[in-house]
């Protein structure tokens, strides 16, 4: 029998986790052909989340919990949750019933019966985040698709079910700073995705400031990107066609002023402009190895297998 693994983040989350156990149950009842459990991971948590943890493994042999020493962050609580996971499919939700529990059976017979790796769940739109919020989103994610070549749909979420194969790749993907949307594309597989209309949170409110979305927007590009490494580069170039640009205005200033006019501050600003876009080069060239081995440091495996047949 198959056995799903229902992966929960949770970070002070007491106002709605019974809510959250309660919907989610009943869902995962519907699944005929598979066994469940509950891996509820405490990120940390300063109110009651401990205890109710704690009060479902009394309730539901079903429900384990791992409680986290501080606030470690979502991610990291994915990986604690993914790691203890025993089933053959695993699953990442949030606490607060933004990813509906009702989309759980279609998810199990997307990776069951048809042949997906993963199926994920794809925000149709940003109801009930502020505009300011989705604007930067969506900037967001058209900035990453492009320099870090990596295929990241907009509204793609945490919210997927996907088999063992892909959870072990996810697993021997073992870099400190995770960032998971990222690293859900970097394995590859196959995903289908399940469009699903965003909700308010049932409880509870957002743990994400302004500050948080900006430090995890920076986490998204530097982790997989060595882009913003070769900006110098650009700037070096551009301030080297500067420097050529008023080198010319100089030379030629003498056609159309007397000689003793000449501009000698063109002169000098050509001079400086040329040994700071030198400079940018150069820091550039250093920048690219120091990104190459950033990403060495990563010890990513150089690839992923899916499948083998006839050795
Ligand atoms: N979460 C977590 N650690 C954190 C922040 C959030 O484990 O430091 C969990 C949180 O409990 C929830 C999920 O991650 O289950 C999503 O968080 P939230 O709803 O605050 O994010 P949003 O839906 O606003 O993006
Ligand atoms: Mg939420």
């Amino acid at each position: 029998m198959d056995k799903i693994s229902i992966i929960i983040p949770c970070y002070n989350e007491e106002k709605v986790l019974s809510r959250f156990y309660r919907e989610t149950s009943k869902e995962v009842s519907k699944i005929r052909d598979a066994e469940c459990e509950f891996i509820f991971v405490d990120d940390g948590s300063r109110d009651h989340t401990p205890d109710l943890l704690q009060s479902f493994t009394y309730m539901d042999h079903r429900c384990k919990f791992i409680c986290f020493s501080r606030n470690f962050g979502k991610e990291a609580a994915m990986y604690a949750g993914l790691k203890n996971a025993s089933g053959n499919y695993c699953v990442f939700m949030d606490a607060d019933l933004q990813h509906p529990p009702a989309l759980l059976k279609e998810m199990y017979r997307a990776v069951k019966t048809e042949g997906y790796d993963c199926c994920a769940g794809l925000r149709e739109d940003r109801t009930g985040e502020g505009h300011v919020r989705n604007l930067l989103s969506h900037a967001f994610y058209r900035i990453l698709g492009r320099i870090c070549n990596l295929d990241m749909a907009d509204g793609a979420g945490d919210f997927r079910m996907m088999n063992r194969a892909m959870a072990d790749a996810v697993l021997e993907l073992r870099e400190y700073n995770r960032y998971m949307k990222g690293i859900f594309s970097f394995v590859g597989f196959s995903t289908k995705w399940i469009p699903f209309r965003n909700t308010e949170r049932a409880a509870g409110e957002s743990k994400w400031s302004f500050r948080s979305l900006f430090r995890y927007a920076l986490d998204g590009i530097l982790s997989f990107s060595s882009a913003p490494a070769s900006l110098s580069g650009a700037a070096g170039a551009l301030l080297l066609i500067a420097s050529l640009v008023t080198f010319l205005g100089f030379l030629f200033s003498g056609y159309f002023l007397p000689e003793s006019d000449r501009n000698i501050v063109l002169l000098l600003v050509s001079l400086i402009l040329m040994l700071h876009g030198v400079q940018m080069l150069f820091l550039a060239i250093l920048g690219q190895y120091i990104s190459r081995d950033y990403m060495e440091s990563k010890h990513r495996p150089i690839y992923i297998e899916k499948r083998r047949g006839g050795f």
